[in-house]
């Protein structure tokens, strides 16, 4: 639930950095890798990968393996299908011998494209299952035509047989409709696609089956659950745990082989410790030692590289227990991190002025580390769709106890920005040039500026009150935890005490925030959902939920009004401090819910104000969009990173390449890191 994903593409300036002497320059870099269906894939920078040391390269190099090992589990943990039907359209592409301009088989080449950017049949945010638009007969003769010996058939399956299985899996839109389901109402688990739980695993089943391992006197609770599958056998509950020698043996026992790499060349012996630990959870699958890691991994402040790498967020349990497998590896930015150590160094300033209730806000804000990193390589969880930001670890009593690290990835952030200068979003829906031009001088530092105390500030403060259930509000918990970290960002953005503290270079510039987040909530951001639709993801659900709560509490006052002008809606903001003022209420109140665990008044306000789309305005929205002819989500490749070695087999260098396309970077990484059975 801590991670922030860029919702809002409008186009900003973005202000050019120094000149380097290795890294591509921004002008000369190309961005855009591929479009297809909805998506835009984009390449990114690594500045200053040449300014680190040998060691630092070498210990990043074996990191990156580590992360790249882990896809496959993440393919799995979508849905039980997912490793069959990747491996079986990578075997058609690869292989086919037909006509490759053919409509077919260019579909199916769209359709494997989407695959790839949602690690699966689904789609990677509206999670639901896409369908191809190639024909079912198509794949069956396509499938038939190549070697058997390519494709992913289990011992003795005949390749009609694999038709036969895979067929509906991929065509019938009946079936595994969406990965993750939160609509009210249904048992979540039967009607989720993902492979967190077995055949036949109820709901309800499964809440008792937590509720019974809880102990709620217990001040700090492992993350149940979170590394394992629970399954039926034989009628009873077990829980397949995620670890060498258990489920998803072979691609674990890899990332531990490069971790124990990287272990040696760490920076200093703290980060070892860290390395080692991590090692050690993933042999024993203990949730105490995963535990004893995040404490570890929270404390190591001083080594320039660090990582995620490990089964983390746990949005794509509808239960929120279960952690999809991520990892990130990056090294500090140190130039920018000055910004973000500003914002640590006044976290109790800002705890202490927030409008929360003061029994809810911490005496002591803890351990707040904040910092903006460079990412070196995306995987599992975290790619191609990627987070710009991040704050681990999730277990609140570690937070409370060790507090948490939080991350402002800048190096996506330069390229979405990059990416969207001039492509006409904003000149569509922004109401004047006086937002616009507004936008073009602060957007970029007022972006990263909320992104950063939403990270550092946001999810950290305020406390549950002694006794509440940190899991009270169940479905709408990961809604109300990003609108109350969103909020406290919003709220103190407007604050004069940014511009004192030289956060922002004018007491105007928050407004260039203010506008872009009101016009995403309110309008732009449906371009992401499909016609009929409502909103379900978490982050698209609390946008909404704070645009249009303020929107309605503003109304008599109009603070905020929808105006149409020539049949275009259009949001106006006509008054910024009362709108902060509501900010402030509505912040007060989302604290009061989060630390009373007051699970009525959160799903009352998820389901009357982040939920539901006005269809009217949908439509004329996605007709607007669609003349722009922009993709509205965006996915990464990584770069690529090559060992140097002299004659006589020693390392001399780790070299960076930008070069490797959207295709080319799938299959590779099909072929060299792809370990798991296509049955787990
Ligand atoms: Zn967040």
């Amino acid at each position: 639930m801590k991670k922030l994903i860029l919702i809002c593409m409008a186009s900003m300036l973005m202000a050019c950095g120094a000149e380097r002497a290795t890294t591509p320059r921004v002008e000369d870099f190309k961005y855009s890798v591929d479009k297809f269906a909805d998506i835009e894939i984009l390449r990114y920078r690594v500045p200053d990968f040449e300014k680190l040391s040998l060691k630092q390269k070498e210990m990043i190099y074996y990191l990156t393996q580590a992360a790249l090992e882990g896809r496959d589990i993440l393919y799995d943990q979508n849905n039980k299908y997912n490793l069959s039907i990747r491996r079986t359209l990578e075997a058609v592409y690869v292989n086919y011998q037909g006509d490759r301009k053919s409509d077919n088989f260019e579909r199916l080449t769209t359709y494997l494209k989407r695959v790839w950017m949602g690690n699966g049949i689904h789609h990677h945010y509206s999670e639901d299952k896409f369908v191809p638009e190639f024909s079912e007969k198509f794949f069956a003769e396509a499938v038939k035509s190549i070697d058997p010996s390519k494709l992913p058939l289990s011992k003795g399956e005949a390749v009609d047989a694999l038709i036969t299985k895979l067929t509906p899996i991929i065509f019938d839109p009946t079936i595994y409709p969406k990965r993750t389901n939160q609509a009210e109402g249904v048992d979540l688990i039967k009607t989720s696609a993902n492979n967190y739980y077995g055949d036949g695993v109820t709901q309800a089943e499964v809440e008792a089956f937590y509720a019974k391992m809880k102990n709620p006197n217990d001040s700090t609770p492992i993350s149940y659950g979170l590394n394992s599958k629970l399954v039926k056998e034989n009628g009873i509950l077990v829980e397949k745990t995620y670890k060498v020698g258990g489920m998803y043996s072979a691609a674990i026992e890899r990332i531990v082989g490069w971790l124990k790499k990287a272990a040696t060349l760490a920076e200093n012996d703290k980060q070892r410790d860290v390395i080692n630990t991590l090692v050690k959870f993933y042999i024993t699958g203990d949730l105490k030692t995963y535990d004893e890691y995040s404490i570890k991994w929270v404390e190591d402040l001083a080594s320039q590289i660090d990582f995620v790498n490990g089964f983390t967020e746990t949005y794509g349990d509808p239960l929120g227990m279960k952690a999809s497998w991520e990892s990130i590896v990056n090294f500090k930015n140190i130039e920018a991190t000055k910004r973000t150590e500003i914002i640590s160094a006044n976290a109790q300033w800002f705890e202490d002025n927030s409008p929360v209730d003061k029994q809810f806000k911490k005496e002591t804000v803890k351990g707040v580390s904040a910092k903006v990193i460079t990412a070196a390589i995306l995987a599992g969880d975290c790619y191609p769709a990627t987070p710009i930001g991040v704050n681990l670890p999730n277990a609140n009593w570690i937070r409370r106890d060790y507090g948490s690290k939080s991350v402002t990835i800048e190096n996506i952030t330069e390229a979405y920005d990059q990416a969207s200068l001039g492509n006409g979003f904003v000149e569509e829906f922004m109401w004047s040039d006086v937002e616009r031009q507004r936008a073009k001088d602060f957007a970029s530092q007022t972006n990263n500026l909320h992104t950063d105390l939403h990270e550092c500030l946001g999810h950290g403060s305020g406390k549950l009150l002694p006794g509440v259930d940190p899991d009270a509000l169940k479905a709408y918990g990961s809604t109300i935890e990003e609108a109350r970290a969103d909020l406290f960002g919003l709220y103190y953005m407007g604050d004069p005490k940014i511009v004192k503290l030289g956060l922002l270079p004018d007491k105007e510039a928050y407004k260039a925030e203010y506008y872009q987040f009101m016009m995403n909530g309110l309008i732009t951001q449906l371009t992401r959902i499909q016609p009929d639709k409502n909103i379900e993801e978490s982050h698209m659900r609390n946008r909404q939920l704070i645009a249009s709560w303020v929107f309605e509490k503003g109304k008599t006052d109009k603070v905020i009004e929808m105006i149409k002008r020539d049949g275009e809606t259009f949001v106006v903001i006509n008054d910024y401090q009362k709108l902060r003022t509501l900010f402030g209420q509505l912040l007060a109140e989302i604290q009061r819910i989060k630390s009373t665990g007051d699970f009525e008044a959160g799903k009352k306000l998820v389901e009357n104000y982040g939920v539901k789309v006005n269809q009217t305005l949908h439509a004329e929205v996605l007709d607007r969009y669609k003349k722009l002819n922009l993709a509205p989500y965006r996915g990464f490749v990584n770069p690529v990173y090559t060992l140097v070695k002299n004659k006589k087999g020693e390392i001399t260098d780790v070299s960076i390449s930008y070069n490797e396309g959207y295709l080319d970077q799938h299959l590779r990484y099909s072929k060299d890191y792809s370990m798991l059975p296509n049955k787990n």
